[in-house]
This record gives C-alpha cells, sequence and structure tokens, in this order.
C-alpha cells in the first residue's frame, strides 16, 4: 500500500494520509489514548441518524459536473413522516445541488423550521462551485484539494445553506468521507462544531482517500473546545470479533485479505447502515456499539435510497420495502435497549462547545 501519499500532474503531492486526524493507535496495543470527548451529559447511549442527502448520480460513470437529478427529494416525506411517528429527527447533511432545488430547500427548511429534523452539511466537490480543480477520482475527496480551495468550497456551500434553508448548521460530512488535515480548521471558522466524515475501519487510500482502518469509533476533539470528531458507527462481528481491530488492521493489510477473511465469517465489518446492512446484522452490530459502551450510534444513508433506481441498494420495490422494515425494525430495537435518539444540537451542548456564532 502507498504511503508516501499521491503525485498529481500538476506536482502537488496530495497525500493520502492526511485523513483526518493522525492515526490514533497506530500499533493496537499502543495505550496512547485519542482526547475523547465527555458527553456523559447526554445522559446514557443515544444515537443519531445522519442522511447524506445529495443529487442522484450514476456511482459508476466517471465524476460530472452535470446530468444529475434530484427527483427522489419527493419521496423524503415518507421517509420524515416515519422518522417523526418515532421521535427521531434525522440530520440532512445537504449537499450544493440540493440547496439550489427550490422544492427540497422549502422541504427540509420546513422540517428545520418545526423542530423535525436538523440540516447539516455535505460537500461533493465536483459540483460545488468555485470549480477550479481538474475532475478525478482523487479530487473528489476534498481534503485532496489545495487548502484555498477546500476552503473555498466549503465556505460557498455553507453561505448558500444559511441562506436558503436559514439555519446554522452544527455538522458537516465530507463527501466520500474525504476530510483532512485543514478540514478542523475550516470547520471551526465557520462555526460548525461537529465533523461526521471519519468511518472509522475503512480504508479509501486504494483510490486516493483517507485511510481510516485505525480511527476511534467513540468522539474525539479534533480541535479542542471547537469541533468534535463523531464517527459514523461500525463494528467487528463474528466469533473472532475481539482481534477484529487487530486482524484487519494489521494482519490482513489488502482489501481482497479483508474481504475473503470476511466469507469465513470469523471477522466481519458491520457498518450501521441500511445500504447493503441486513436488518439482522445491524441488530448485532448495534448491540456491540451498546456494549462498546459508544455514547452516540452513528446510523447513515444516502437520500436517493428513498427512491427506486438511484443507488445499488435500492434497485426495486422489494429492495425499497427492505429500506423502509430496516429502519422500523432498528429504531424498534434501539427504544426497547433504551437507546434514545439526539441531535447534532444536543451533542454540541453536551460537549460543553460554546462558540458565538
Ligand atoms: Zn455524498
Amino acid at each position: 500500500m502507498a504511503r508516501s501519499g499521491i503525485e498529481t500532474k500538476n506536482g502537488i503531492n496530495m497525500s493520502a494520509q492526511a485523513g483526518l486526524g493522525t492515526k490514533f493507535t497506530p500499533n493496537p496495543i499502543d495505550k496512547s489514548t485519542p482526547d475523547f470527548v465527555d458527553l456523559s451529559g447526554l445522559g446514557g447511549p443515544t444515537f443519531i441518524l445522519t442522511v447524506d442527502t445529495e443529487e442522484e448520480f450514476d456511482w459508476n460513470k466517471p465524476f460530472s459536473r452535470s446530468g444529475f437529478g434530484t427527483t427522489h427529494l419527493t419521496s423524503v416525506p415518507r421517509f420524515q413522516t416515519l422518522c417523526s411517528e418515532h421521535d427521531v429527527k434525522p440530520c440532512y447533511l445537504v449537499d450544493f445541488p440540493i440547496t439550489e432545488d427550490r422544492f427540497g430547500v422549502e422541504l427540509l427548511a420546513g422540517y428545520a423550521q418545526s423542530d423535525q429534523a436538523e440540516i447539516g452539511v455535505q460537500l461533493h466537490p465536483w459540483v460545488n462551485p468555485p470549480f477550479d480543480e481538474d475532475l478525478s477520482n482523487i479530487n473528489s475527496y476534498a481534503c485532496n484539494l489545495p487548502k484555498a480551495l477546500e476552503r473555498a468550497k466549503l465556505t460557498h456551500l455553507h453561505a448558500a445553506i444559511v441562506d436558503r434553508f436559514a439555519v446554522k448548521p452544527d455538522a458537516y460530512r465530507a463527501g466520500r468521507y474525504g476530510a483532512g488535515q485543514h478540514t478542523a480548521s475550516i470547520l471551526a471558522d465557520l462555526g460548525i462544531a461537529i465533523d461526521t466524515s471519519v468511518r472509522s475501519r475503512f480504508d479509501y487510500s486504494a483510490q486516493g482517500g483517507p485511510d481510516y482502518t485505525d480511527h476511534p469509533i467513540n468522539p474525539y476533539w479534533i480541535k479542542r473546545g471547537a469541533v468534535i470528531e463523531l464517527p459514523l458507527t461500525t463494528v467487528f462481528g463474528g466469533v473472532m470479533r475481539s482481534v477484529g481491530d487487530l486482524v484487519f488492521g494489521q494482519w490482513f493489510g489488502s482489501q481482497p485479505a479483508r474481504s475473503a477473511l470476511a466469507r469465513t465469517g470469523l471477522v466481519e465489518r458491520i457498518a450501521l447502515t441500511p445500504e447493503g446492512i441486513s436488518l439482522e446484522k445491524a441488530i448485532q452490530g448495534i448491540d456491540m456499539a451498546i456494549a462498546k459502551g459508544v455514547p452516540v450510534i452513528n446510523l447513515s444513508f444516502h437520500s436517493p435510497s428513498l427512491a427506486v433506481g438511484h443507488t445499488p441498494y435500492v434497485r426495486d420495490d422489494a429492495q425499497l420495502a427492505d429500506l423502509y422494515g430496516w429502519f422500523i425494525g432498528v429504531f424498534a430495537h434501539l427504544k426497547a435497549s433504551a437507546v434514545r435518539p439526539t441531535t447534532m444540537a444536543e451533542i454540541k451542548n453536551a460537549s460543553g462547545i460554546l462558540n458565538g456564532f
């Protein structure tokens, strides 16, 4: 695995190792600890539902600045109704094309104003001005862009959201989980208290993205007193789960080796998402996260999955029904396990962050 960064044609060394924060535990038996956030103020285990709210595009085609749709937004009300029935306030992490969709803005701003949901920020650099970079896989990760361009895109997006949704967003997710060494400072300057870009246990370095293999699953400071990292929740299942971190991170460094290992059932990576993870597996994963004392279980999925035909996970009506069955089953299991829904605003307050923004 290349560790030395990626040379681009303009000669800039765009290090794929500049993922958010350094590697906290380079060696699994290392006792050095990350700077965890005290969230005891939340009063027990909680969960949050984060929605990558974004345009529809073909995930298998090269990146394009145009040719996308936002038609699935008409399918959001069904989802929101289900959430509201369960007292869940989803955090819609909206990207730039959503800010340009009049229907979507009115819909989501309405949910935020009636305190049924929160609006956050999600950056897809390839469809977010200013357009000063070439379209490429590397440049699809905002952390690989020149520092000033990552800042300019995020600032432009933040301003559009504040203006059109009339909210002050508390949370950010980089598209494709592409946060890096400059992201925390940009968020601090924009008054965004929570980054939720880190997908612990996933390694995107083969595509030029960050390597989050060794990152924590509990929230930790990436800028003390100002910005928290709230990782997406992924746990290891299988009979060898107790050594999952060691096995995935150190012994099986390549993706094919990890996949082969997962097929044996000895160690299985469970990301808490309805996209590709069954209800049964998700419930196992939730129980493991509870047992590990994760203070905020961070569930996630992409909004285009709410309509048939836009993502690899929802190709027909049966899969859409399964998606809804997953939410209903997960909400019920969380409730039965005394894990209550929380919000970004609550997490920010519990952390003690007080910014004057
Ligand atoms: Zn996205």
